[in-house]
């Protein structure tokens, strides 16, 4: 029964998709685009992620440039760094690679991150834009990756059941407001949440973002259910979800493998929204000639 969503197949279609249309703008504006990252350098994951973005970014022939941050760094040096990318008209996307060392307050952080700019769109702005549906924000990536996947595969969602579990800012909370927008009927659970199980067995697609493994097996799943495994976690080396797919993926309609499903679709996302953003600001000049 199972078929699997392939993130590594559809955001290699996407990139493409992205590159074609750049070479042609690139051309047209001679304006290059342009990515910034934070990241905390001594944080092992956060420098793979980032390592990965830029070398996308190397792909698809964006400018990228890497602002390390150490654990002596202080708040005020990495505000007044996004201010000066904010206003430097050739970044077109800005993004701080979370987590941040413990003596920063990350959500002060980002919100000096001009919404103009959020690519990762996590400002407010860009959230509320989401919230009521205007398309001329930046969605969140991981769930605006996780949507291009349902469309990919011809996935309805209008009337489904749909159990979202994890509650976070990046994941969870805007997955669901997509999915209400498309009419899918949408539980979002947490740790605390009333057996879970009961929920997911009654559930048409279950969406996992909690980074517990094995949590999603097979007899808290109903046969034909669509499953969306975005937890990453380390086991013995090895990168597993949240999800046991030995076990799920043969009674499953659709399933995405980790590595190999959400992730590469998070880091098209970006790519999307780092674009969008590109295409807005070289139009705009274009217009004050
Ligand atoms: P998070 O901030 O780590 O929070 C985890 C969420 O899972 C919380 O809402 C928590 O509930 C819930 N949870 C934990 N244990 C649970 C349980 N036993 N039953 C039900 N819910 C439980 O979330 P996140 O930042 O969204 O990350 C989640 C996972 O996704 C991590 O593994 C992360 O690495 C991964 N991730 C992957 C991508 C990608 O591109 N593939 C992108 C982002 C994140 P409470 O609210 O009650 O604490």
């Amino acid at each position: 029964m199972m078929n699997l969503m392939d993130g590594n197949k559809l955001s290699k279609k996407i990139l493409n998709e992205i590159k074609e249309e750049y070479d042609k703008l690139k051309l047209k504006y001679n304006k290059v685009a342009s990515l910034a990252v934070i990241v905390y350098s001594d944080n092992f994951a956060s420098k793979i992620y980032v390592k990965n973005k830029t070398k996308i970014c190397e792909e698809l022939g964006f400018n990228s440039i890497t602002i390390e941050i150490n654990d002596k760094t202080e708040e005020k040096e990495i505000i007044e760094e996004i201010e000066k990318l904010n206003n430097d008209d050739k970044i077109h996307g800005i993004l701080v690679q979370l987590p941040l060392p413990k003596h920063l307050n990350e959500k002060e952080i980002l919100s000096h991150i001009s919404p103009n700019k959020d690519v990762d769109g996590f400002h407010p702005l860009n959230l509320g834009k989401m919230l009521i549906g205007e398309k001329d924000g930046f969605p969140a990536c991981t769930p605006y990756g996780i949507m291009e996947l349902f469309k990919e595969y011809n996935i309805e969602l209008e009337g489904k059941f749909v159990t979202v579990v994890g509650r976070s800012n990046i994941v969870g909370k805007p997955m669901a407001l997509m999915l209400i927008e498309k009419r899918a009927t949408v539980l979002v659970c947490n740790s605390k949440t009333y057996d879970l199980d009961d929920k997911l067995r009654k559930s048409d697609i279950i969406i996992s973002a909690t980074g517990v493994v094995n949590l999603i097996n097979r007899s808290n799943i109903k046969e034909g259910a669509i499953v969306v495994d975005v937890g990453i976690s380390r086991v013995n080396n090895k990168l597993c979800g949240d999800v046991n797919f030995e076990e799920v993926a043969p009674i499953c309609k659709y399933i995405t493998p980790v590595p190999g499903g959400v992730g590469p679709m998070t880091v098209a996302s970006l790519m999307k929204n780092t674009f969008k953003s590109y295409k807005k600001y070289v139009r705009e000049d274009e217009n004050k000639i």
